[in-house]
């Protein structure tokens, strides 16, 4: 079977060399009494794996080289180890990484039993770490309320697109921020936002300001477009440090902040967290996204890679802005 392994560290962007594919005897395939083999059929593309290139310290290790790829992933067990309860054939989610097969043990899987109205790709997406991450950052962190304007960058992303639709439940006025027209189109015609607009529109700075001052910023891309944010914050305003997409693939550190100081006169507060901190509660979250996935309250959009030899030329997607909604990878024929 192939996997794709890490086979140099990228000094910016992810290019022909960081990956390599290999094969990988079926002989090699050793499962342990408490383990699983798992035949991957969906994969996750997730910017936070370009930090897993990075040889830095981070809340997961980095993958080495020579390593399969991490990815999070949905598969169905073939084979299992004497101990393990799980039956065959039943779909799993789990850090399967990129490849056709994995040996993973049973209690580092999740059963998946996609009930009707849900796909089971939904749980790489609304009902995985992007609405998860959308869900808690927002009301743990954002504590936005009805009424309040939040902005959104990234915002027809897997997690903005997200964002924007809990922020307009809450009541909130929502502004997305995107890369283009026809996202910013889809963000108001599909996903509802009061105004999405276009930062690389040549009318993006006026656009921004007519936004006016904002409650809550929840920030998945960092830079010049945070900085701006900063600059318009309404007293007791809350920025939500999600993600900062433009510096991951940043050779030394990251631009510096200039309108920090604004948190001062505002007496606002900025917060980072890590979806995987909110565990314990991510029942309460997946009871009321599937709720909204199956009324049809809440959209969802996919863009589906066929074909794991594609995943390398894939995730840089993510960086250019070539996807709307989740990006996922489609290896097996579920
Ligand atoms: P997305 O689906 O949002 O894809 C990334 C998008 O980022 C692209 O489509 C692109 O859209 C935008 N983008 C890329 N480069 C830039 C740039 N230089 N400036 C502005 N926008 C840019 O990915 P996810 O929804 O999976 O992730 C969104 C963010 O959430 C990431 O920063 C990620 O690291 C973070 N995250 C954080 C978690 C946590 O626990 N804290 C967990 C999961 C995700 P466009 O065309 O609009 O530029």
């Amino acid at each position: 079977y192939t996997r794709i392994v890490l086979n140099e560290r990228p000094p910016g962007d992810i290019d022909s060399k960081t990956f390599r594919s290999e094969k990988v005897p079926y002989s090699k395939v050793k499962v342990g009494d408490d383990q699983v083999l798992v035949q991957v059929t969906w994969l996750s593309l997730d910017p936070a794996m370009r930090g897993w290139l990075r040889d830095e310290r981070s809340y997961l290790p980095p993958v080495q080289i020579g390593e399969t790829m991490r990815a999070g992933g949905l598969g169905v067990i073939v084979d299992k180890g004497r101990n393990v309860k799980s039956k065959i054939g039943q779909l799993v989610s789990g850090t399967f990484g990129w490849t056709e097969y994995a040996v993973v043990n049973e209690k580092d899987t999740e059963a998946i039993d996609a009930p009707q109205g849900l796909l089971e790709i939904d749980y790489l997406n609304n009902l995985g770490m992007a609405g998860l991450t959308a869900y808690f950052g927002l009301k743990d962190i954002g504590q936005v309320k009805a009424g309040e304007t939040l902005v959104v960058s990234g915002a027809a992303g897997a997690v903005g697109s997200m964002v924007c639709q809990l922020g307009l439940r809450a009541g909130a006025k929502v502004y997305g921020i995107a890369g283009s027209q026809d996202k910013c189109e889809w963000l108001e015609k599909e996903i509802g936002v009061t105004k999405a607009i276009n930062y690389k529109g040549p009318s993006f700075r006026q656009d921004f300001r007519d936004i006016g001052y904002l409650d809550v910023y929840f920030d998945n891309v960092g830079g010049d477009i945070l900085d701006m944010c900063l600059s318009r914050l309404n007293r007791n305003a809350r920025i939500v440090l999600c993600g900062a997409i433009s510096a991951y693939n940043s050779v030394g550190k990251p631009k510096g902040i200039q309108n920090y100081l604004t948190l001062i006169s505002q007496r606002a507060k900025i917060q980072g967290f890590i979806v995987f901190d909110y565990v314990k509660r991510y029942p309460e979250a997946i009871a009321e996204i599937s709720q909204g996935l199956r009324d049809g309250s809440i959209k969802r959009k996919f863009h589906i890679v066929e074909g794991l030899e594609n995943a390398p030329s894939a995730l840089p997607l993510l960086f250019s802005g070539g996807n709307t909604g989740k990006l996922v990878v489609k290896v097996a024929e579920p």
